[in-house]
């Protein structure tokens, strides 16, 4: 049989469409054979996820996507092969959450000024027991009808310096790739493109994740170009990291993004999942 990896997807447990087990239906149904279930600071979603796995017959691999602040800008990081019981992974994201339902609460005051009230009664009821994301806030919004899709949520709501942006204080980088490592993880970089660094920062960047033992970086992500697949396979040869690949699936109505649709890892690159026992 073929393996084909999906290191990077999303369920109910944060902004994905799909409970766990639907996640690892639909991921068996697509042909991958080693699965990590990354949702945004949250582990919630692995024992669901593990069990459905094991009926399967896939490799389950327990993740997380965390999100961080560096410099005072954002970047996620995707723990691989993490223990989710690590104590100190597991009081962050403890903490993680009160963080997020906090930070909805201040999104939506600053929607109700823009005439925009019941959101957060609507995205703590659509997130349930799982993380509330600005993912929640952009079907809101688009449910009222104030946006048409996603992407306009964010350009006129939802993105930095949009009128019901709330910056909010993430762990430090290093910090978070710490818990990643001490729980017997391997962190990576996620979508390394998506964060429109010049060169000179991104250098900046990868020195600063490797020193605090940041590992591998992704190569492959979904509606990547060839220059795009170059350029981060180049930062992965580079800064001698190994490269892994993600759909950062959500849900199944953009068509261009699949679990396990992905162009193969390039072959001088060390892929990721050897560091992973
Ligand atoms: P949060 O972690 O709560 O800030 O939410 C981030 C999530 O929102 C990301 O993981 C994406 O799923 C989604 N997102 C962020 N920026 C955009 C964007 N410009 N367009 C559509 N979705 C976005
Ligand atoms: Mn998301
Ligand atoms: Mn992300
Ligand atoms: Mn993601």
């Amino acid at each position: 049989m073929t393996e084909l990896y999906d290191l990077h997807c999303h369920s109910t447990a944060s902004d994905g469409a799909l409970s766990p087990t639907e996640l690892v239906q639909r991921a068996h149904q697509q042909g991958v054979t080693s699965l990590a279930l990354t949702d945004h600071d949250t582990t919630n979603g692995l024992v669901e996820a593990q069990l459905c796995a094991t009926t399967t017959g896939i490799r389950l691999i327990p993740g997380i996507e965390l999100s961080t602040n560096w410099q005072d800008k954002c970047f996620h990081i995707v723990g691989l092969g993490i223990d989710p019981d690590y104590l100190p992974l597991a009081e962050a994201t403890h903490n993680l959450q009160a963080t997020r339902l906090e930070r909805a609460e201040k999104i939506a005051l600053k929607l109700e000024k823009k005439r925009i009230p019941g959101a957060f009664e609507a995205v703590k009821k659509a997130a349930g027991k799982g993380m509330i994301t600005r993912s929640h806030f952009a079907d809101f919004l688009r449910s009222q009808n104030h946006v048409s899709n996603q992407q306009e949520a964010f350009d006129r709501y939802l993105a930095k310096g949009k009128s019901a942006y709330v910056s909010t204080s993430w762990a430090e980088l290093e910090l978070a790739v710490s818990w990643i490592t001490g729980a017997g993880g391997v962190a990576v970089l996620a979508h390394p493109l998506r964060y429109k660094l010049t060169a000179n920062w991104m250098k900046r960047l990868l020195t600063a994740f490797k020193e605090a033992g940041g590992q591998g970086i992704e190569v492959i992500t979904s509606r990547m170009n060839a220059d795009e697949i170059r350029i981060a396979a180049d930062y992965a040869t580079r800064f001698e990291l190994a490269g892994s690949m993600g759909s950062d699936f959500h849900n199944a109505t953009n068509q261009w993004v699949e679990l396990g649709r992905l162009a193969p890892l390039p072959n001088n690159i060390k892929p990721v999942w050897e560091l992973l026992g």
